[in-house]
């Protein structure tokens, strides 16, 4: 690490660590120059610039760092990342105007696995269309099928698709994946079977996204993908919008081609498409995967580390 200067200033971008009162804590015991964002505003391009201007380290989440941003931010020379997404950050204009990231892998794993349990035993019990039913005054049985025993295709089996590989394991779920990297131990111990995207689309009764957005899986499930998908599975994204063609997912649910789907991501957020949005096989929410208040923590004590050990992924500089 580092040493610390504790006269450098710092902002916070992230408003989720900006409420948090044990990492406000942390970070100004550390450090005593800290601008946090109360205004509860997200913040971008010019607004983003005037806030980060004359800081010297800053904490972002969700915040567009681009070359735009940093081109007019000379006194910035690092980022400490809160949250394991990094493609909101160009890493590419970052090196070229020379700033370091402080960002570690995998602080809100089990955050994001748990939501994607709920949300597939949610959907496989039609829960949300139940609910609704109940508050508009009908009381009706719903049947609906077990998590336990359905085949679950996981798409990247990263820190998020392995924690979930072990969290399914009292499931007794056929578990089957598809990454373009080889985890051949971790595939051995777990019984899990490495598949094709087409083969795992075709397979699963479950397919769940857990890869991240770049040029390799932009539209990954395109619609003639998504059309590969049986008429009764589930598809879930906790991952990235624009993972997912989101109008031709509308489509299938809207025919019953899909069983039901789940998003806690979207292309644009908020989301503007109410009658996706109004699927009653539709499952939203806005963007909480990562966030259980315990994850909070470890993303805002990553960031803050992150601020002192500093490095761009893929490089040695
Ligand atoms: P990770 O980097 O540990 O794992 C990603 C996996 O995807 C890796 O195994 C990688 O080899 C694989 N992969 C990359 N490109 C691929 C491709 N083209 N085809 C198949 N596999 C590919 O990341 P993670 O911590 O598991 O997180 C995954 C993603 O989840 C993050 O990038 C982030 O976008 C998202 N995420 C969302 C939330 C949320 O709040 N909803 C929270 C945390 C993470």
């Amino acid at each position: 690490m580092s040493k610390v200067d504790k006269q450098t200033k710092v902002a916070v971008c992230s408003r989720s660590f900006s409420r948090n009162p044990v990492l406000r804590a942390e970070l100004l015991a550390r450090y005593t120059q800290v601008t946090f964002n109360d205004v509860g505003a997200q913040l971008a391009g010019d607004s983003l610039v005037d806030f980060l201007k004359g800081h010297e380290k800053a904490i972002t989440a969700l915040e567009v760092i681009d070359d735009y941003v940093l081109s007019r931010l000379p006194d910035l020379q690092v980022i400490g990342k809160y949250g394991v997404g990094l493609d909101m950050i160009d890493l590419a204009a970052m090196r070229a105007h020379g700033k370091r990231l402080g960002w570690t892998g995998g602080v809100n794993k089990r955050s994001v696995s748990e939501l994607v349990i709920s949300f597939a035993i949610a959907m496989l019990r039609h829960v949300m269309a139940a609910n609704r039913e109940v508050l508009a005054g009908t009381w009706r049985q719903h049947v609906g099928g077990y998590l336990s025993g359905r085949t679950v295709g996981v798409i990247g089996c990263g820190h998020i698709g392995k924690d979930l590989v072990s969290l399914l394991k009292p499931f007794g779920c056929p578990v089957l994946v598809h990454d373009i990297v080889d985890y051949p131990e971790f595939y051995a111990r777990h019984a899990i079977e490495p598949v094709t995207l087409e083969e795992l689309l075709a397979r699963s009764d479950v397919v769940t996204l857990h890869v991240p957005l770049d040029d390799s899986t932009r539209e990954l499930l395109s619609a003639e993908r998504l059309a590969l998908l049986r008429p009764t599975a589930i598809l879930i994204n906790t991952a990235r919008g624009g993972l997912v063609d989101e109008i031709a997912l509308k489509k299938m649910l809207q025919n019953q081609r899909l069983a039901a789907a789940g998003f806690d991501v979207f292309a644009q957020e908020p989301p503007q498409d109410a009658q996706l949005l109004s699927l009653p096989n539709f499952l939203a929410t806005p963007h909480i995967g990562g966030s259980a208040a315990e994850a909070i923590l470890a993303m805002g004590r990553a960031a803050i580390n992150g601020l002192d050990e500093h490095d761009l992924p893929g490089t040695n500089s």
